[in-house]
């Protein structure tokens, strides 16, 4: 049910005495008496430090024991920090004056995330989880290198590291921190976390590298508290270190004695057995612009009905689909009051156009050559002016159902079917890194996230409204189309959009000729990181293909013949084309 009355309207909780009051505006998250409270409580007191020593303190165990238990959910323990950065901010100076110290924290934890990526809500999240506990984190932000992240540990004699990342480049960053640590004798122990980590790549390629203290995988922000309090004490930290000792060993004896459901098949042989389609009989649909087309500060209104909002409350760690998670038994009310904030900054967004989103696509005329390459051409097919790489399905496959490629899709240069492929960078990450911060001077995580995962949303959505108007208007395939929003979230739409990193085309370093095409970093101000990592963050590319029998599939594992036969179209050598494919290789390569 909606009922639940505003907690903020309903002030009998003013009446209680001060502390109670602090208390009470801490685990509920409330934050608009905090400075008056908190300056009633420090004149109330004899030194300002016991302000936080008794009230806040007690009212953030409150939290972090609620939290621990299920009974509260990440948005309000991120309001409750808000409460809490805000009181001690207003304490801070006072507490200087005076000289006494501030209490001893659980521990300095050093957080980061890695060279080549930009993706900082998980690491943000867990920080702010974290220092409710009363750790102690030093956040050194994005794209931080190695260096700097062992240098940092050494400065700030920190206990703890820990690391995080979102796209697949960042896993072989994370092995190389731990190599790092373990050559240079370190003894901190290491945390890794972010959305394409896992346990089995802490345990098989992480662990074995760094054998001087724990290395512990951490699978979400409400983990990272206990894990942390254990690694901070003694006995508790041999302990936890035995366990996650033994658990990635059985887990690399898993993986190490996994047999592939069926042998993979030679890349040749993959070859042959592609996706079969009568071309000389097909005509293929011809955009209806030439080249690229820019879009500067795209209209947020027209975005914002193709929000997809289940991924949101994924990012606030609160499980369920949209609609239903606003009436769920246990989260609901924590998904409507976090739901009805965003709505209220997204109007704001709007209104005083907070972000600006733009977009560059483009379309080509186009071949498929060499089996797994696409190449592109001038307006006229006279000129070749790039080559897209793709990469192709080993797996056996039953029933004569094709191994897919990206590549199958269009027509080869052989046959007389003049087609295209198309292109496309958007985003909606424009001035949100100036917002966020101010958010964060302020003591504001909540909505310095709530801005973050807004942007991402908003490039989200961006990326199907344009992919719709491609449909309908520049490509003009399916102008007939009429699909709800919850139709396009399902991709019932007919061709599509797969992103290089994706399971389609799991190979980041495409994004480079992508966004060279599209001239995206000149055309909207996008760049690519040394790992492929799109800047701003809140942004989104992919590739658009026509044909009616195109699919979003997984590559899969690939095998070393095609690892081969790639690095020679690509240029590229195979040790290094080995690294950005790490994640697909179905060998371990020495
Ligand atoms: N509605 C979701 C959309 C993101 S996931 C959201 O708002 O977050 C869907 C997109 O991811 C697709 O349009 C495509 O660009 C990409 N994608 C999904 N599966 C893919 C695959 N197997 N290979 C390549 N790209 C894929």
């Amino acid at each position: 049910g909606k009922g639940t009355k505003n907690q903020e309207d309903n002030l009998e909780w003013r009446e209680l005495p001060v502390n109670k009051r602090l208390e009470y505006a801490l685990v509920k998250g409330i934050n608009a008496f905090i400075v008056e409270d908190t300056e009633e409580a420090r004149l109330a007191s004899d030194r300002p430090i016991e302000v936080i020593e008794g009230p806040l303190m007690d009212g953030m165990n409150v939290v972090g024991d609620l939290f621990g238990s299920g009974q509260m959910f990440l948005p309000q323990v991120v309001k409750s920090a808000r409460v809490m950065k805000q009181s001690v901010a207003h304490l801070t100076p006072f507490i200087e004056e005076s000289n006494s110290g501030i209490s001893k924290s659980n521990g300095k934890i050093i957080m980061a995330t890695v060279k080549g990526d930009v993706h900082d809500i998980g690491k943000n999240i867990v920080g702010v989880v974290l220092q409710c506990n009363n750790f102690e984190v030093v956040d050194l932000g994005v794209m931080v290198s190695c260096e700097n992240i062992l240098k940092a540990a050494k400065e700030h004699n920190a206990d703890i590291i820990g690391l995080s990342g979102l796209i697949t480049p960042s896993l072989d960053e994370m092995v190389h921190v731990g190599r790092e640590m373990q050559r240079q004798g370190m003894n901190l122990p290491l945390l890794i976390g972010g959305a394409t980590t896992s346990k089995a790549h802490t345990a098989v390629k992480v662990e074995p590298q760094y054998k001087n203290a724990p290395t512990v995988y951490v699978a979400d922000a409400s983990r990272s508290v206990s894990v942390a309090a254990d690694l901070m004490h003694t006995e508790r930290r041999q302990l936890l270190w035995d366990d996650r000792k033994e658990d990635y060993e059985k887990v690399r004896i898993r993986t190490a004695n996994r047999k592939p459901k069926s042998k993979p098949i030679a890349y040749e042989e993959a070859i042959n057995r592609g996706f079969d389609f009568d071309w000389n009989n097909y005509q293929a649909p011809t955009p209806t612009i030439d080249g690229v087309k820019v879009f500067d500060d795209y209209p947020l209104d027209e975005i914002i009905k193709f929000i997809d909002w289940t991924p949101f409350f994924i990012t606030w760690d609160l499980a369920g689909k949209y609609p239903n998670i606003l009436d769920d038994d246990k989260v609901g009310e924590a998904a409507r009051s976090l739901f009805t904030d965003a709505q209220a900054m997204l109007k704001d967004i709007a209104e005083n156009k907070l972000l600006t989103a733009r977009a560059a696509i483009g379309f080509w005329p186009a071949a498929r050559i060499h089996g797994d390459d696409i190449e592109v051409y001038s307006n006229d097919r006279q000129e070749s002016i790039a080559t897209l790489h793709h990469l192709r399905q080993q797996m056996a496959k039953v029933n004569g159902k094709p191994n897919h490629s990206l590549a199958d899709y269009i027509a080869p240069k052989e046959s007389q079917c003049d087609d295209f492929v198309g292109g496309f960078v958007v985003t909606a990450g424009i001035g949100v890194e100036e917002i966020a911060k101010k958010y964060q001077d302020n003591g504001d995580d909540y909505n310095a996230i709530m801005i973050k995962a807004l942007a991402d949303r908003l490039a989200e959505a961006f990326a199907e409204h344009m992919h719709l108007r491609v449909r309908k208007e520049f490509w003009s395939y399916a102008s007939e189309e009429n699909l709800t929003n919850d139709d396009l979230i399902k991709e019932k739409y007919a061709g599509i959009r797969p992103a290089p990193g994706y399971p389609a085309c799991p190979d980041h370093t495409e994004k480079a000729t992508l966004f060279r095409l599209l001239n995206a970093e000149k055309n909207i101000g996008t760049e690519l990181t040394e790992h492929f990592a799109m800047t701003p963050a809140a942004s989104v590319s992919g590739f658009y293909f026509s044909h009616p029998d195109a699919n979003y599939f997984a590559v899969g594992k690939i095998g070393h013949d095609q690892v081969e036969s790639l690095a020679k179209r690509k240029g590229m050598s195979i040790t290094e084309l080995e690294r950005w494919l790490m994640p697909v290789l179905n060998y371990d390569p020495k």
